[in-house]
């Protein structure tokens, strides 16, 4: 997004805007995978930043607020955006989605990531999902299953 979300951060998007592709946009009915409309990406960021969607006030990835997520999850240069969310499951805690850049498919089989993302699907309650385009899968400690999208 590019400036300052309206929630507490511990870090700045700087010159970064991946959020602003990867993710939908519902107020602006735009899909995943496709550049916001508003977006100059490397050159200013939003646009609209003054009327941006509430969406995007409220937006912060985890890189940006997790000091847990270490500086190598960086989106710009790891292709990959981070949301961690507390769960409303009958068998997760916490939701660890990454959302990976179709213009670079193998960054989180990549290392450091990889082993990461095997680790974090071991902690207690935590599921650990990678979305690439279409495709869909969960982490384990020892693999990862490709699923359906529901
Ligand atoms: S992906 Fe994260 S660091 Fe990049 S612009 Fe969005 S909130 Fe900022
Ligand atoms: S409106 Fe602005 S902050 Fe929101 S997705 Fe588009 S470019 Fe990003």
């Amino acid at each position: 997004m590019s400036e300052a979300p309206s929630r507490q951060t511990i870090r700045a998007c700087g010159a970064c805007s991946l959020c602003c592709k990867l993710l939908p946009i519902a107020a602006l009915d735009k899909p995943h995978d496709r550049w916001c409309l508003h977006c100059r990406p490397g050159n200013g960021g939003c646009t609209i930043y003054e009327t941006r969607p509430q969406t995007c006030r409220d937006f912060a990835c985890s890189w940006l607020a997790e000091p847990a997520v270490g500086e190598h999850w960086y989106p710009l240069k790891s292709k990959m955006v981070v949301q961690i969310t507390g769960g409303h499951d009958d068998k997760y805690d916490i939701f660890i989605d990454v959302h990976v850049d179709k213009g670079a498919p193998d960054a989180w089989r990549a290392e450091p990531y990889y082993s990461e993302l095997q680790r974090m699907s071991a902690a207690h309650r935590t599921l650990v999902r990678v979305f690439f385009g279409s495709r869909t899968w969960i982490m384990l400690p020892d693999q990862e299953i490709e699923v359906k999208r529901a």
